[in-house]
Order: C-alpha cells, then structure tokens, then sequence
C-alpha cells in the first residue's frame, strides 16, 4: 500500500512547462543565458538510509508514515530513483553575496523534482539538497554533509512550528557516502557522512532569480519569470502589467518585513542573507551557518565567514533584509521603467517592519499597547550581562508585577535568574536598573498576560548545541536525538517537563565549541 502511495503522487510542473529551459542538457559547469533552469538528473549514490522524516510535511504530499518507512521512500528521497511525473532541474540565479554583485549562482547542490500537487489542491515544489552536481556547481560539488543536512532538517521544521514563515523539510537520508569538507576553511578537510534532504515549498524562487536576468539584459525572459510567478503564487494580484507589479513588489516587502520581525522575535540569526537566499514569498530559506541568540548580543553572529564585517549580525538583519528588498526592486526597474513608484514601496520597508515589531513586542512583553521607552530601556538592558534571550522573555511572564510595591528589587527579578550566564555580573546598579524598569513595566502589563506571552516566547528553541548533540550522534548512527529533537520542537511554546533540559541555558562546555558558536558556510 505505502509504495503505491508515492507512486500516486501527483506531479503538474508547471515551473518546467512555462519557462524557458536551458537547451543544453549535459550536465558540465557553465553560464547559462536566456533560461530559468536546466534539467540535470540526480547522482545516485550508494546506501541511502532514513535519519528522520516530518510527519506533518509527508502529510502536506498525502503520504502516511508508512509511505515514509518504506526502503523506496529512502531511493527516492536520495535521489537514487525518480518518480512517474518528476522532471528534475536546477534553477538559475544570481545574487549579492556580502554586499556584491557576485553574477550566476544558480542551484548548485539542489535539484528539483517537480511540483506535486495534493489532494487539496495545493501545489508543493520538491527539492533535493545535496543530490550532486549541476551546472550551477561551480568549484563545488554538489553535496552536502550529515552535519549541515540535520540542522537544515530540524531548523526548518523547528521554524514552522514556531510560527516564523519557512521552508519545510519532508526527509533527511544519510547517502552510505563521504563527502569531503575544511569545515573552517583551515586547511583541516576531512572526510564526512554525506546526505541529502528534501526540501518542500510553495517555490524556491529568490530575489537572485530575478536579478540574474536583469542583470544580463534579459528582460523577455525576466518578464516571463515574474509572470509566472504572478500567475502561480500571486493569483490574487490579477493579470501581469506595471501597477501588478508594483504591487507584487510590495507584497514581497511586508512579507519579508514580517519574516524579519518573527526572527527577531525568537532569536534566529540566519547568518548568510545573500540575495540568493532571499525567498520572494517571504519564507526562511537556505539554512547554512545559521544561530539561536543565546546571550542577548545584538552583534552576534554565529557565521565565522562573517565574523570580519558581521554584515548579518543578529541586530543588523532588519537593514540588510532593506537593502537585499532594494536589489530586488532595482532589478525590477526594467519591467516597470520608472524608479519613483519602486522607491517609494522601498522606503516603506521600515514603517512595515516597525508594525510587526511592535505587534509582536507588544505580545511578548504581555503588555496593552506598545510603549516606545519601555521596549527601548529593555534593550538597553539586556546586553549589559549575559542574558538568556529566550529564558527571560520565558520567565518575564512569571515575575509577579502585581506584588511590586512590597517586593525588593531581588525578590522581583527571582524568576529571571535563570536567563543569567555569569551571575556575579549582576550588580547592585544593574538590580536597581532592572528592579525600576520591572516596576515600570509591571504598570503595564495585562493581568492575563501570561498565556499571551507564552504564545509567543518559545520555551524551546534549536539551542545551537543542541543541533550539534544530534549530529554528533546521528554521526555515529544513532539517530534518537534527531528525532527526539524533532518531536520537542513540535510544541515549542509547550511545557514538556520530561525535556526540561531543553529549556535550559546553554551548557558551559558549549560555549566555545565548534558548531555551537562557530560556523562556517562550508557544508
Ligand atoms: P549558499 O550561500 O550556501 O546559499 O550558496 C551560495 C551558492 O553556492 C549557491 O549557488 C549554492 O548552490 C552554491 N553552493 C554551495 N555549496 C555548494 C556545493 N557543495 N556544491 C555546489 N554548489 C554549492
Ligand atoms: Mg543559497
């Protein structure tokens, strides 16, 4: 039965149907022009074996568990077997990488399988990571290791139950293959386990995919890029002409102000926010070195490539996320020919982003409106010790304001001392700063505000050593922790007292640890 599922899949790939494919169909490294994509076969590899699968996302394609256990499901999920109805590609795109122009990138380790469409009618774009080499490749190869394959997997997955917009992930398959990696670039390669994981959403296309064509002059087919892309995602903008694109172009900025807002709600610093990796629905896209804030460091940033101009520091990635938006709307210009009407969608992205910020602060502080100075004193306060960024906006919800007048500074601030790393920081001046600012607070917080704070403070994130503990793991072949990871993330605004660990500060051992604080773009 389960077999006969994945067969049943039903595949309408539109993307391949409408857009113009690159005539060349040997798959060498190459610059392609006048085309979205070409069509390149995934490389089969030796022994692809099941790490984990997202019951939700199997679900979204109408397969049951069942589907997934199946040996077929590991075939095909590895890129070992296609189904009837796929039509393999890799996209081309170009993009900004740390602020230049960096010409074609392109899918260079992701393949396209083809867009199912399920039972309720919604179209899924299927992606392979990690399945070999395209023409996109460049110097690489195409692959992608375990290590940097689980942290996609459980990161995409650990966003959509966050409620941040993203990407999915139907499936990590371990290859049976090595893969070689420097993993800081430091002349230390070695070899690792390969793997591939599938990708589900909507679309993969990217600020870069328009980009690329403008760039080169190509508007015929830049027009058909951006069409289609009304057409299929954008239905409700009504038929192609300058205004609808205008208009798309504002759709994209809210959406991306909004995905921005949502990481700065729980703490997500994406690391590389190329304008490749710029998702034009507004999803979190491409998780390579991303990081959890821990300690609450504005210019933290968990990208060691990065580390020089923190370009995507966790404070910065509303104005980069402007400017990325400013690119796209740059490569616009030739299909709306007039730069006024672009720059004034461009110049709103900040009030947009402001609404959702303040939206969503006003839900994490539990608090009736939003007051400018009360937010602006807490961000002051917050880096001045090492804070738990998650924990106390957690336990902020438990500090009792209604007994403020009697409490003494120390007795108010109780149930935030778990968010503190080095507790001796915590002077008398730092008590008495965070005593006044609680009391002021405490004036404005809902009575109820607990249960609307705790809807939105996660209790559980993707702590960066956490991910690192189910690799070491899973490095081994044991794959417990990625699945119990993937299960605790399932509920992570929940209380689930069997993984209190979880909720707890990072561990002192990983603080300096290499995948815990540390990481590069190599994966
Ligand atoms: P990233 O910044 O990781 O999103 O990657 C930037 C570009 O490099 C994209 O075009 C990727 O497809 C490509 N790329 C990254 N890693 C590899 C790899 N191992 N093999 C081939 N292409 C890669
Ligand atoms: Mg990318």
């Amino acid at each position: 039965m389960s077999v006969e599922e994945m067969a049943a899949l039903s595949f309408d790939n539109r993307f391949t149907r409408e857009l113009p494919a690159d005539p060349e169909t040997a798959n060498f490294c190459r610059q392609v022009q006048e085309a979205c994509y070409s069509r390149v076969r995934p490389v089969s590899v030796a022994k692809p074996e099941l790490v984990a699968y997202a019951r939700e996302v199997a679900q979204i394609l109408d397969l049951t568990p069942a589907a997934c256990e199946t040996a077929e499901f590991a075939e095909v999920f590895a890129g070992n077997r296609q189904l009837q109805g796929m039509d393999p590609y890799a996209t081309c795109y170009g993009g900004h990488q740390f602020g230049n122009w960096a010409g074609q990138l392109g899918d260079g380790r992701a393949i396209n399988l083809g867009e199912v469409v399920n039972g309720r009618s919604e179209r899924w774009a299927l992606q392979l990571k990690g399945a070999g080499l395209t023409p996109y490749s460049r110097m690489a190869d195409g692959l992608a290791v375990l290590r940097s394959s689980v942290r996609e997997f459980l990161c995409s997955e650990a966003m959509f139950h966050l409620g941040v917009p993203t990407t999915r992930a139907l499936s990590l398959v371990k290859t049976g293959e090595q893969v070689v990696r420097d993993m800081f670039y430091d002349g230390n390669a070695k070899p690792e386990p390969g793997a591939v994981v599938c990708r589900v959403a909507p679309s993969f296309t990217r600020f870069g995919s328009f980009q690329i064509f403008s760039s080169r002059g190509e508007v015929e087919v830049l027009r058909q890029l951006l069409d289609y892309t009304l057409r299929t995602d954008f239905p409700h903008l009504g038929p192609p002409s300058k205004e609808t694109y205008l208009q798309w172009y504002r759709e994209v900025v809210e959406r991306t102000a909004e995905m921005i807002a949502h990481w700065m709600r729980v703490g997500f610093v994406h690391g590389v926010m190329n304008t490749d990796n710029m998702s034009i629905l507004g999803l979190t896209i491409d998780y390579g070195p991303y990081g959890w804030l821990e300690d609450y460091d504005p210019n933290w940033t968990p990208n060691t490539t990065d580390a020089q101009g923190r370009r995507y520091r966790f404070g910065n990635q509303p104005q980069v996320a402007h400017w990325n938006l400013a690119q796209l709307g740059q490569a616009l210009l030739p299909l709306v020919e007039e730069v006024e009407p672009l720059q004034e969608i461009i110049n709103a992205f900040s009030s947009a982003y402001e609404g959702y910020w303040q939206a969503m602060l006003t839900e994490k502080l539990g608090v009736e409106v939003f007051d400018g100075e009360l937010a602006a004193e807490l961000h002051e306060i917050l880096p001045l010790v090492e804070t738990d960024m998650s924990i106390f906006y957690r336990k902020l919800a438990m500090v009792e304001v209604g007994a403020a007048g009697d409490a003494t500074d120390e007795q108010l601030m109780a149930p935030l001392m778990d968010a503190y790393y080095v507790p001796e920081q915590l002077t008398d001046d730092y008590k008495a700063r965070l005593g006044a600012w609680l009391r002021w607070y405490g004036a404005q917080a809902s009575a109820d505000r607990r249960e609307r704070m705790d809807a939105v403070n996660p209790q559980y994130v993707l702590r960066n050593y956490m991910a690192q503990l189910a690799i070491d793991k899973a490095e081994e072949g044991d794959y417990t922790v990625v699945n119990e990871l993937l299960e605790l993330l399932r509920r992570p605004y929940e209380e689930q007292p069997e993984r209190e660990q979880y909720a707890q500060k990072r561990p002192d051992w990983a603080r300096d640890r290499a995948g815990c604080s540390m990481l590069s773009c190599s994966s």
